[in-house]
């Protein structure tokens, strides 16, 4: 068990409003509850972020729901806010302090649309509270799923919840009514990506009724990392030493065309599903600020321009979307874009969930 380092908040709660939307999330703050993971996955960018042992020692900051409160005060209603920060807001210290639950009550008084990325089934302890918020926003859930084989995932995250129990989670808050997503991350090399791995991943995942996938793949930003990787996927099986070196060479992340490859086959697998490979329009239309949800939109279609090759398309979408999000888009910056018709529509609506 981790040591519970009880403490008072030494900045923001939320935090400043993010300069770019986030795709993955919806999310213009991306907060921690926590600080510190208990689940301690080897995988973890946590651990290239701290000094200290990361799932050692988890600081609670026990003032943070009472700051949230404030930096809510002066939050647009139309920002969503993703609690999706390195850390899981429902790992086992949230069964002690309810630091998550609190800040939910905060946000549900104030109807703030909120993202929860988490592994744990104890998410649906809180399920009053995120229909609260959805009746009145948007509550979006979103677990981390890298495969459904229980005998893999107890060499990856032995302390996180089984796969099983997130996929029967999915199922029921989608019974009542809660959008949810799959964090399909990291896809690690040689270990979750192959065909086989992939398709019976996203099975599983539109079995459970998901709404949504997004993935992204392994990130090693430093050598310490580097050695935690390799004392994982030694845990696994024998791999050649030399695969993850001429994968990575010394980038963070694997080299494009072996991502770009994935990407396609990830692609065409969710498409042959009908599963959407980003969260669909419909679940944050009208939900969010006009700029925001005009934003992801373009966002949504530059990853899928980007990844069957239509680069420039892709490039011109993302930069737009930036300068949607920030505002300052002229009509004329609009209509380079092939999604103008809906993006005046969107942008003409009142922001009707602005303010506080
Ligand atoms: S549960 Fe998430 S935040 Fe916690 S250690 Fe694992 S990957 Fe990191």
């Amino acid at each position: 068990m981790a040591y519970y380092l009880e403490d008072q908040i030494d900045g923001l709660a939320i935090g400043e409003r993010r300069p770019t939307i986030n795709e993955y999330f919806l999310s213009s703050y991306s907060m921690a509850v926590y600080d510190g993971c208990e689940f301690g996955c080897p995988y973890c960018d946590g651990w290239a972020y701290r000094m200290r042992p990361f799932n050692e020692t988890v600081r609670v900051a026990t003032d943070l729901p009472l700051f949230a409160e404030q930096e809510l005060a002066a939050t647009d209603r139309g920002d969503l806010i993703g609690i999706t920060a390195l850390t899981d807001p429902y790992q086992p210290a949230e069964a002690t302090y309810r630091l998550t639950r609190q800040l939910l009550q905060r946000l549900a008084d104030c109807g703030q649309p909120c993202l929860i990325l988490t592994k744990s089934q104890a998410v649906l302890e809180d399920l009053v509270l995120l229909e609260r918020i959805n009746q009145q926003s948007l509550a979006i859930v979103m677990f981390t799923l890298l495969t459904i084989d229980p005998y893999l995932s107890a060499k990856l995250e032995e302390k996180a919840p089984p796969p099983a129990l997130r996929l029967e989670a999915i199922a029921e808050l989608k019974r009542a009514g809660i959008p949810v997503g799959v964090a399909y991350l990291p896809v690690i090399p040689y270990v979750t990506d192959t065909d086989y791995m992939l398709s019976s991943t996203l099975h599983a995942i539109v079995e459970a009724g998901a709404d949504f996938v997004v993935w992204d793949y392994l990130n090693i930003p430093s050598e310490r990392h580097r050695a935690r990787i390799n004392e994982m996927i030694a845990r696994i099986g024998t791999y050649p030493p030399s695969y993850y070196r001429d994968l990575y060479g010394n980038q963070a992340l694997p080299d494009a065309t072996y991502r770009a490859d994935r990407d396609r086959e990830l692609l065409a697998r969710c498409d042959s599903l009908n599963l959407p490979v980003r969260a669909p329009h419909a679940l944050y239309a009208g939900k969010l600020k006009p700029q925001n949800e005009a934003a992801l939109l373009l966002k949504h279609t530059a990853f899928r321009d980007a990844v069957q090759g239509r680069i420039h398309m892709a490039r011109l979408g993302r930069d737009l979307a930036n300068r949607v999000y920030r505002g300052e888009a002229s009509d004329t910056d609009l209509r380079e874009s092939p999604l103008y018709p809906t993006l005046r529509e969107i942008l003409s609506r009142p922001s009707a969930t602005a303010g506080s």
